[in-house]
């Protein structure tokens, strides 16, 4: 059978988490946490298993749910999102971004798509029969170069593609890339789809640069975000998508067929939550913390920690230690070192390797301190 999408194969976290468990080796490839969800939590969504809310949600999401996330979003954005019109809750971001690409891309439109990217984007453009359009970010700073960008924008440009913080690399969009992109609004007709799942972890008293905060990208942004990052319930896949009530509409459409609806009682669960707790707002000092721990320990070895903004994620440049390609040398660290880690070169249409990995430091200290000795070895 002729593949839809021939270039494709099991995304590269199953296979490093894969490879990890095989080997034995400590996980710090595929990014989730290894902390407990907060007890309150758990015993919401029991608590509303238990009471009968076991049938399907609404299909745009419970409305606690909704009026709870537009409630969040005007309090720390000043965006006001209308929970019935404007607010979706989708079966995590992935299905969110999913259902956002194929509200606007028609056969033919380009998107362009900054690299490295979460490996999630690019499928679905092609899937859509959209064309995607390739920038890297520098190297090593990871920064947007907006006249490229602008460059790239033709009649055919459809939609832009962008993700703060920004995974893998742990950059942030900061007020001169707003006011870029605000420039380039003001010349073209394009969609803005904003993948915002790491919100709430954004370090050094940077403040998270949300779409929802710039009334001149409302009207065209869908704005993604996801409960797993910042409950550390990744395996519950409950996200969001905020768009303006036109673009809501054609989201869906789409989101109606893919799942329909969200799981009940988590959705229930999580609306008491963001009324009731102020969880979200500690993130960005628990996972600073982590990461200051985390480049403290890395000192001892050969690795270099790149700049980190944000996120769970770590990059660090081994160019000290072997010149092999990052796909072999993340193997070789998994099976040989016993530790696993994500080789960004996929994360480039081109598999660009400058040389660097990415460690997931959501664990608790005594692992990350397990995984540096293990590093110290090479
Ligand atoms: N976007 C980015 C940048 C991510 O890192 C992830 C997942 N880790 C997702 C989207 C998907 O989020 P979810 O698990 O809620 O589908
Ligand atoms: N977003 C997570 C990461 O970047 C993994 C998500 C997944 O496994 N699909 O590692």
């Amino acid at each position: 059978m002729e593949s839809k999408l021939p270039d494709v194969g099991v995304t590269i976290f199953t296979v490093m988490s894969q490879l990890a468990q095989e080997s034995g080796a400590i996980n710090l490839s595929q990014g989730f946490p290894d902390f407990d969800v907060s007890p309150q939590l758990i015993d919401r969504v029991t608590h509303y298993m238990q009471a009968g809310y076991n049938q399907y949600a609404p299909m745009q999401g419970v409305p606690a749910l909704r009026a709870a996330i537009a409630a969040k979003v005007e309090a720390l954005y000043g965006g006001r999102y209308d929970p019935e019109t404007e607010v979706t809750v989708t079966s995590g971001a992935t299905e969110a971004l999913y259902a956002a690409v194929s509200a606007v891309v028609r056969p033919g439109d380009e998107v362009i798509i900054v690299e490295p990217a979460y490996d999630a984007y690019e499928p679905v453009v092609r899937l859509n029969g959209g064309v995607p359009v390739f920038v890297p970010l520098s190297f090593p700073d990871y920064r947007i170069d907006w006249d490229t960008i602008g460059r790239r924008f033709t009649p055919q440009t459809r939609a832009l593609i962008l993700n703060t913080p920004h995974n893998p690399t742990g950059t942030t969009l900061g007020a001169a890339d707003i006011a870029a992109l605000e420039a380039l609004v003001g010349l073209y007709d394009f969609f803005i789809i904003c993948d915002e799942v790491y919100e709430h972890i954004v370090f050094d008293g940077r403040s998270h640069q949300s779409l929802a905060r710039f009334p001149m990208l409302w009207p065209r942004s869908f704005i993604v975000s996801s409960f797993g990052k910042t409950y550390h319930a990744t395996g519950w896949k409950v996200g969001y998508c905020l768009a303006p009530g036109v673009l809501t509409r054609e989201f869906r459409k789409i989101h109606q067929y893919l799942t329909f609806a969200t799981s009940t009682p988590v959705q229930m669960a999580l609306a008491d939550h963001l009324a009731a707790s102020d969880d979200h707002l500690a993130l960005a000092d628990f996972y600073q913390a982590k990461r200051d721990r985390f480049r403290e320990l890395l000192a001892a070895t050969r690795f270099r920690p790149l700049a980190c903004e944000g996120t769970y994620f770590q990059m660090v440049d081994y160019s000290a230690i072997t010149t092999e390609a990052d796909t072999v040398f993340a193997r070789r660290l998994t099976t040989d070192f016993g530790v696993a880690a994500i080789p960004p070169s996929v994360f480039y249409h081109d598999q660009r390797d400058d040389h660097v990995l990415r460690f997931c430091f959501a664990k608790h200290d005594q692992t990350l301190e397990e995984a540096v000795e293990k590093l110290c070895r090479i």
